[in-house]
């Protein structure tokens, strides 16, 4: 069963096996996209997904959704208005105390589902700390900074690897999924930046790639019947990676 912990009630919490129970943290930002979509598209993509997701996916364990995170590490975006950032020990420790207080209640395992490429990093690295030091074993789902789109490639013009940020995979996702929040007008080939990033600088800012609109990407591909098969791709994705973590032992 998948459901959100907010509509539970303690007691309904405590009686269940902490063996059966998954917490779910979703992680988002609330960063720049380029002139075409919104600060939250980060969260808006997580939470649809994952609303859409809970509602097909059958699971015999238990997965407790808890609130989002709404804000990520997003200091490539700092310098374009509304972005919002923590830093990583932010992160982290905003995680250890999840981490603490399930713990106290014997619940041990957590998928972090994370929408925002510059948060992926921070999972990964701390994945193996987080079980040694209180127990929990942390599963972690990235959109971006993985290989989730990978098998969307064929959905797509532009290289899943230089999809980078508000780009055709985003867009097309918002155009469809939420059309009032997507400024198609503003999604032209004009607008659009292809960029190769280099695996040697990490320390790469949207400011010196993309200054005059902060896209990294290709949005005036997006279409809405894109974001349809997108939408699906992804909740799909979402669910086999769900029954494979209900299946884990
Ligand atoms: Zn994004």
């Amino acid at each position: 069963m998948y459901r959100s912990i907010n509509t539970m009630t303690w007691a309904e919490v405590a009686k269940l096996d902490p063996d059966s129970v998954f917490y779910v943290l979703p992680v988002g930002s609330l960063e720049q996209h380029g002139r075409a979509l919104p600060l939250g598209t980060d969260d808006l993509i997580l939470s649809t997904s994952l609303e859409e997701m809970s509602r097909h996916v059958e699971l015999k364990n238990n997965f407790l959704q808890l609130p989002n995170l709404h804000y990520g590490n997003s200091f490539e975006h700092l310098d374009f208005s509304g972005t919002i950032t923590l830093g990583c020990a932010c992160i982290a420790g905003f995680v250890e105390e999840i981490l603490a207080s399930m713990r106290k209640h014997g619940f041990h395992r957590l998928v972090v589902v994370n929408s925002h490429g510059g948060n992926a990093p921070i999972f990964q690295a701390y994945a193996q700390e987080w079980e040694q030091k209180f127990g929990v074993r942390v599963y972690n789902i990235n959109y971006f900074g993985s290989d989730f789109f990978v098998e969307a490639q064929s959905l797509l013009q532009t290289p899943v690897n230089h999809d980078i940020h508000g780009g055709e995979i985003e867009a097309s996702y918002l155009a469809y999924a939420l059309p009032g929040v997507f400024h198609a007008e503003e999604a032209t080939p004009e607008n659009d930046v292809f960029v190769s990033l280099k695996d040697y600088y990490y320390g790469w800012l949207s400011r010196d790639l993309s200054p005059d609109n902060g896209l990294i990407g290709m949005a005036s591909r997006a279409t809405p019947e894109k974001g349809r098969l997108l939408y699906e791709y992804v909740w799909k994705k979402l669910a086999s990676y769900f029954t494979e973590f209900d299946q884990a032992r």
